[in-house]
C-alpha cells in the first residue's frame, strides 16, 4: 500500500472515531464546550416565566426578566418593574427608564451594550416598595444573572438594589459614593432614576458615579465629561 492510501485510511479511521465520540457526547465534555451566556440566560428566563415563589406573580401582567448584552461589562440593577415595564415585559422603559437610557448614552454607550435588570421580576401592586420576603424569593434569579454575565461593574440604582447587594440597611445617601463588592464584582451605588426625576439636584452626583464607573471600565468619557 502506498503512502497516499495509508494516509487516507488513517484519516477515515480518525473521522469515524471522532464521529463516534461526538455521537456519544464525549467530545463536547472533553473539549469543555459550554453553552453561551445567551443560552444560559434564556434557560433562566424560561424558569422565571413559570415562577410562583411569591404572591407577586398573581397581579403582574408580564414577568420582567431583564435585557441587554449577555456579555456586558456593566450591569444596571434597579428595584422592580413599574407600570410600563409590567405592560411591556421590559425593564426601565417608563420615564425613569428613558432617563436611564439618556444616562447610558451620555456615558458613550448604548442600552444594548449593557445589561439592565431588577431585584424583583414582577411588579409590586401600585409600585409599592418591595417586601423582604419578596426580595428573598426573587433575589436568586438576579444572583444567577450576575453569575452568568459576570460584569466588571454593577451599578445599583437606588436604595433597594444597593441595600440588597450590599446586605445592609444603610441609606442610599450614605451608600452612594462608596464602592463595595458583591461576590468579587465592583458595585457602584447611585440614585434611582425615578428619584432623579423628582430631585434634579441628585443628577450631578449621579454623573460623578457614572464617571467613576467609566474609569473602572477604562473608558474615555465622550460627553459631558
Ligand atoms: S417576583 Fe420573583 S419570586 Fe416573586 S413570583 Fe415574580 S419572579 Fe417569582
Amino acid at each position: 500500500m502506498n503512502n497516499r492510501y495509508q494516509k487516507a485510511e488513517i484519516l477515515d479511521m480518525l473521522k469515524n472515531t471522532l464521529q463516534g465520540y461526538i455521537n456519544l457526547g464525549i467530545i463536547e465534555a472533553e473539549c469543555g464546550a459550554r453553552p453561551s451566556n445567551k443560552m444560559l440566560l434564556q434557560e433562566l428566563e424560561n424558569e422565571v416565566l413559570e415562577c410562583r415563589k411569591c404572591p407577586l406573580y398573581e397581579g403582574k401582567k408580564h414577568y420582567v426578566f431583564g435585557e441587554g448584552s449577555p456579555d456586558a461589562s456593566l450591569m444596571f440593577v434597579g428595584e422592580a418593574p413599574g407600570y410600563y415595564e409590567d405592560v411591556e415585559g421590559k425593564p426601565f422603559i417608563g420615564k425613569a427608564g428613558q432617563l436611564l437610557t439618556k444616562i447610558i448614552e451620555a456615558m458613550g454607550l448604548k442600552r444594548e451594550d449593557v445589561y439592565i435588570g431588577n431585584i424583583l421580576k414582577c411588579r409590586p401592586p401600585k409600585n409599592r416598595n418591595p417586601q423582604e420576603d419578596e426580595i428573598e424569593a426573587c433575589f436568586p434569579y438576579l444572583n444567577k444573572q450576575i453569575e452568568i454575565i459576570k460584569p466588571e461593574v454593577i451599578c445599583a440604582l437606588g436604595k433597594f438594589a444597593a441595600q440588597t447587594l450590599a446586605r445592609t440597611n444603610i441609606s442610599i445617601s450614605n451608600l452612594r459614593g462608596k464602592l463595595f463588592y458583591y461576590r468579587g464584582i465592583k458595585v457602584v451605588p447611585t440614585f434611582h432614576p425615578s428619584y432623579l426625576l423628582r430631585n434634579s439636584k441628585g443628577k450631578r452626583q449621579t454623573w460623578e458615579d457614572m464617571k467613576y464607573i467609566l474609569k473602572i471600565l477604562g473608558r474615555e468619557i465622550e460627553k459631558n465629561g
